[in-house]
C-alpha cells in the first residue's frame, strides 16, 4: 500500500477538500500511474453528490486519468516504466460472461467495476483520479499516441469515447447524417469525431449561443431547438441522433426527424423514465437506443482515431483548489468545454 494525495467529498452536501488516501500494492499484473491530469465529468458531480445511489465517504472521483507508468509488476506485458497511458471509466470486470469474452467488458453481465465508488476485486472502494496516483491493472489501462498531449487525452477517455462508440456502431461514415444534441463535454467531441468519419453533422442546441464553435469543431449545421420550425425542416432528415443531453428531451419531436432505419442514441441519462409512443417507432424503421462507454480495445481505437484525425477536446485547465468552482461552472453550463485538472496542484496546498 502506499498514500498519495487526491481531494475528495467528504459528503455530498460539501466541498471537495484535500486528502490522503491508499493506494493498493502494485500486483502482478498492475502497473502503477503517476496521474499528470484529469478531466472533471459531469458524472463526477452526480456522484459526490448523491444523484445516482448511495457513496462511500470520503470520495475521490475522476475517470478521466492520464499520466506515465512509474512502476510495474513482474508479469505486466503491455507496459513499461514511461509510458504514456490512460484509465477511463472502468478499471476491472469479471473477464467470463459473455459479454467480457467477445471484448465488450464495458457490457459486463456482473457490471463492469467502475474507476470510482465501486467494490474492488480486493473489496476496497474505487477512488478515481483526482489524485497523484493510481495503481490498476495492465488490461484497463489505455496507451495515449505521441501527438496527443496529457491534458486532451483525459477527457477522450469519457466524454470521447462515450460519443465515439454509438457513432462507430451506427457507422457515422460519408453520406449519413448525424444530428448532436447539446454541444457540452460530450457534444463538442461528438460533433468532431462524427466530422471526421465523414459524417455530415448538425448541431442540436436550445440556443445558437455556441454556433461559431460549432462551426469551428466541423459542424455543417447548426439549428436551435427552442426554435419550432427546427422540428419541421429537418424531419425524415437524420440517419443517427446522438443525445448527449441528461435533462428529459421529448422524445417524439425528435424521433420526427429520423429517416428510414434511423437511430436516436441516448448518452445522457435524465434520472426519470423518457416516455416513447411505439407508434412513432414504427414510422421509418426506427431504434430508440442507448450506449455506455465503449469496450477497452474500443476505446484504443477511440485514441489512435484522435491522434490520426488531429481531434483534441477544448479544455480549460484548472488547479485542484479550483475544483469547486469548476463544478458550479459545469452544473450551470460555463465551461467550453471541458475542465481539466493539473494533479501537480494536488497535494500542494
Ligand atoms: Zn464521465
Ligand atoms: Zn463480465
Amino acid at each position: 500500500m502506499s498514500t498519495v494525495h487526491a481531494w475528495a467529498a467528504p459528503s455530498a452536501t460539501e466541498p471537495l477538500v484535500p486528502v490522503t488516501i491508499e493506494r493498493r500494492a502494485v500486483g502482478a499484473t498492475d502497473v502503477l500511474i503517476a496521474i499528470r491530469y484529469a478531466g472533471i465529468c459531469h458524472s463526477d458531480i452526480h456522484t459526490v453528490r448523491g444523484d445516482w445511489g448511495p457513496v462511500t465517504y470520503p470520495q475521490v472521483v475522476g475517470h478521466e486519468i492520464v499520466g506515465e507508468v512509474v512502476e510495474v509488476g513482474p508479469d505486466v506485458t503491455k507496459y513499461a516504466v514511461g509510458d504514456r497511458v490512460g484509465v477511463g471509466c472502468m478499471v476491472n470486470s469479471c473477464r467470463e460472461c459473455d459479454n467480457c469474452r467477445a471484448g465488450m467488458e464495458n457490457y459486463c453481465l456482473k457490471g463492469n467495476t467502475q474507476t470510482y465508488n465501486a467494490v474492488d476485486r480486493d473489496g476496497t472502494i474505487t477512488q478515481g483520479g483526482y489524485s497523484t496516483h493510481v495503481v490498476v491493472d495492465q488490461d484497463f489501462v489505455l496507451r495515449v499516441p505521441e501527438s496527443i498531449s496529457y491534458e486532451a487525452a483525459a477527457p477522450l477517455l469519457c466524454a470521447g469515447i462515450t460519443t465515439y462508440s454509438p457513432l462507430a456502431h451506427w457507422k457515422a461514415a460519408p453520406g449519413k447524417r448525424v444530428a448532436v444534441v447539446g454541444m457540452g463535454g460530450l457534444g463538442h467531441m461528438a460533433v468532431k469525431i462524427a466530422h471526421a468519419m465523414g459524417a455530415e453533422v448538425t448541431v442540436l442546441s436550445q440556443s445558437l449561443s455556441k454556433q461559431d464553435d460549432g462551426f469551428r469543431f466541423g459542424a455543417d449545421n447548426y439549428a436551435a431547438t427552442s426554435d419550432p420550425e427546427t422540428f419541421e425542416k429537418l424531419a425524415n432528415h437524420f440517419d443517427i441522433i446522438v443525445n448527449t443531453v441528461s435533462a428529459p428531451i421529448d422524445v417524439q419531436r425528435y424521433l420526427g426527424l429520423l429517416r428510414l432505419d434511423g437511430a436516436l442514441v441516448n448518452v445522457g441519462a435524465p434520472p426519470e423514465p423518457l416516455p416513447v409512443q411505439v407508434f412513432s417507432l414504427f414510422r421509418n424503421r426506427l431504434t430508440f437506443a442507448g450506449s455506455s462507454i465503449g469496450s477497452i480495445a474500443e476505446t484504443q481505437e477511440m485514441l489512435d482515431f484522435c491522434a490520426e484525425h488531429g481531434i483534441a477536446p477544448e479544455v480549460e485547465l484548472i488547479g485542484a483548489e479550483q475544483i469547486n468552482d469548476a463544478y458550479e461552472r459545469v452544473l450551470s453550463s460555463d465551461v467550453r468545454y471541458r475542465f481539466v485538472i493539473d494533479t501537480a496542484t494536488i497535494g500542494a496546498a
